[in-house]
């Protein structure tokens, strides 16, 4: 090693915390990860919140809101996705920094975690689908943008309500093994199966302007809606055919410049990586490619989103809640971005 440059990164470094960093980005990260006297909050340690964000109860000055969802009345088979915000917010190494998008969120925009949606009974499906929509409105309200963290892929179409009460029908990204267009059966159609039949046929998402990728399984027969509706599918062998950039490109022009929305399924992934969900589905996506594609929704105007359907019972290795929480990241990001980007 040349010896000069030897002298100047021991002069530089040789004798500073770790704490101590030049390059401003990394130094934002360095800030919310050190107290002042040099040392480090415990990640195992105190009580856990996504991503060890606040806890607040009000919301109203926020930017982003990351609120728990935990319901799963609206299973079709293996429930458990009640347990997925509690065991999502144990998770550690998730940010505060986003390497491949740059970005630190909470030192552009003002985050939280708030908590839980307050439920009147655990017992009623269309009860609890009302509470979520009247918590969700009342955060939207406050111009907070809101990320859902499930629960079972029902809360989605209560959010939507909240969400195109404020936008109109808003674009949608929607990662997932199932389209969830099917309808009623047992008596309702509130079901994780039928959310975007439900938001399609409300006026709540825009068809034309939305995306359905990773689809695969026994239930294609379920979907026509889908199609009629013009909806554009892209199915788990169709993304491997096509290449991650490719999706990516045709999602940004079937979305475009508007309002948007993503919802991702953990189910969306191979049951390798996320087992702990209650409908998997073998042939999904990586966490590589999943990662990718939402890095590439970068710009976008996300003004909402949500994670489902992780079910930690089913998750011997804690996989699913590992990448489940990496993906709820990486979708704060995508909202944090908006901010950055735009200055709102
Ligand atoms: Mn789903
Ligand atoms: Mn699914």
């Amino acid at each position: 090693m040349d010896e000069k440059k030897l002298k100047a990164l021991r002069e530089k470094y040789g004798n500073i915390g770790g704490d101590v960093v030049f390059n401003p980005t990394f130094k934002a990260v360095v800030d919310k990860l050190f107290k002042d006297d040099g040392s480090r909050t415990l990640p195992y340690g105190g009580i856990p919140t996504f991503m060890g964000l606040k806890h607040r109860e009000d919301f109203t000055d926020l930017d982003i809101a990351v609120v728990g969802v935990p319901m799963d009345l609206g299973v079709t088979n293996r429930n458990g996705a009640r347990f997925g915000p509690r065991a999502i917010r144990t998770m550690e190494r998730i940010g505060p920094y986003n390497h491949a998008l740059n970005i630190v969120p909470e030192a552009v925009c003002k985050i939280a975690d708030v908590g839980d949606v307050p439920f009147r009974s655990r017992f009623k499906l269309e009860q609890c689908i009302e509470d979520i929509e009247v918590h969700f409105r009342r955060i939207i309200e406050s111009d907070v943008r809101p990320l859902g963290i499930g629960g079972d892929h029902s809360i989605s179409y209560p959010i939507l309500k909240a969400i195109a009460a404020k936008h109109g029908p808003v674009a949608m990204v929607h990662i997932d093994a199932h389209c969830d267009t099917s309808g009623e059966y047992d008596g309702s159609k509130f079901h994780h199966g039928g959310p975007f039949r439900l938001a399609v046929l409300e006026g709540l998402i825009d068809p034309d302007r939305t995306i359905q990728i990773g689809i695969r399984g026994s239930a294609e027969f379920l979907w026509e809606l889908s199609y009629e509706a013009g909806m554009t599918v892209i199915h788990a062998e169709e993304f491997a055919e096509m290449g991650v950039a490719t999706v990516i490109e045709k999602a940004r022009a079937v979305v475009g410049d508007g309002p948007v929305y993503v919802t991702f399924d953990v189910d969306g992934l191979d049951p390798a990586f996320a087992p702990g969900t209650g409908t998997p589905e073998v042939g999904g996506l990586t966490p590589r490619e999943a990662q990718a594609l939402l890095r590439g929704l970068a710009g976008l105007n996300v003004v909402g989103g949500d994670l489902v359907e992780v079910a930690p019972q089913y998750d011997a290795t804690t996989n699913t809640v590992q990448v489940g929480a990496q993906m709820a990241f990486e979708i704060l990001c995508l909202m944090a971005l908006r901010f950055e980007i735009v200055g709102e």
